[in-house]
């Protein structure tokens, strides 16, 4: 699988003039970060958070010894996010303590970090009448202790509620689905945090775009009908949060 993913990326680079880096997010094991390696993957993510302290580190070592003989870069992260993503799943925050993280980047020899302030993977990020915000001043503790270092934040879905209520217009059930505002982004992405991961929100803009479809008309049965508007919504969405939110349009360059 690793192998295809190389093959097809590569297709959709190709004379695209832009760099396109190839990422495995949440490795948890070392042979499944070295099989990707060894396929091509630009970078990789070796997710040991939770496992100990000590375990995470030797975990995440071991990866970085791998992978920096190729040349390919290691994110690891410390600290756990609450949520589910594909079968990673946890119930509450463990918030990344800033004392940790010199001793951490300088034993395992990362190249970035994914930190937990309070983000978390899915569409449920709070509960109503929670505060939702997320823990910029842990952020902030971090910084100063690595400063320039290169800050991960995984699970930061802004879970748009003009995008919650198409869907739940159109025969979708999704109750009391809250995210991150993208206020809260923006001022992370003006700090050290080099990559911000959003895919809820790209679920939810082709849900509601194929819904959309599917209620206003009930007699079409041709994918490319449905699908084709689900991606043009996709890449609106995107194209928003890298010009509005991370303020990334325009800064792709070729090392
Ligand atoms: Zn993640």
């Amino acid at each position: 699988m690793a192998q295809g993913a190389v093959e097809y990326a590569k297709e959709l680079s190709n004379g695209k003039g832009i760099p396109i880096v190839l990422h495995l997010d949440h490795g948890d094991t070392f042979e499944l970060c070295k099989n990707c390696i060894d396929c091509g993957f630009s970078s990789v993510m070796i997710d040991g958070s939770h496992h100990s302290y000590e375990e995470n580190v030797a975990l995440t070592r071991k990866v970085v010894e791998y992978a920096h003989q190729f040349d390919v870069t290691v994110e690891g992260e410390l600290g756990v996010l609450a949520g589910v993503e594909d079968d990673v799943k946890a119930e509450q925050h463990t918030y990344t303590q800033p004392e940790e993280v010199q001793d951490f980047v300088a034993k395992t020899g990362v190249d970035s970090l994914a930190i937990s302030i309070g983000t978390s993977h899915g569409a449920y990020k709070f509960k109503p009448g929670q505060n939702p915000k997320i823990r910029l001043d842990i952020l902030q503790e971090i910084e100063k202790r690595i400063p320039g270092f290169p800050i991960v934040l995984h699970g930061s879905s802004s879970v748009p509620q003009d995008i919650v209520k198409i869907i739940n217009q159109h025969g979708g059930k999704l109750k009391d689905a809250i995210g991150i505002g993208e206020d809260q982004l923006r001022e992370a992405a003006r700090s050290a945090v080099c990559k911000i991961n959003i895919d809820s929100d790209g679920r939810l803009a082709m849900t509601a775009a194929i819904r959309k479809v599917f209620a206003e008309k009930p007699e079409e049965f041709d994918p490319r009908k449905y699908l084709g508007p689900a991606r043009d919504a996709l890449k609106e969405l995107y194209k928003h949060k890298n010009i509005n939110v991370l303020g990334s349009a325009g800064h792709a360059y070729d090392k």
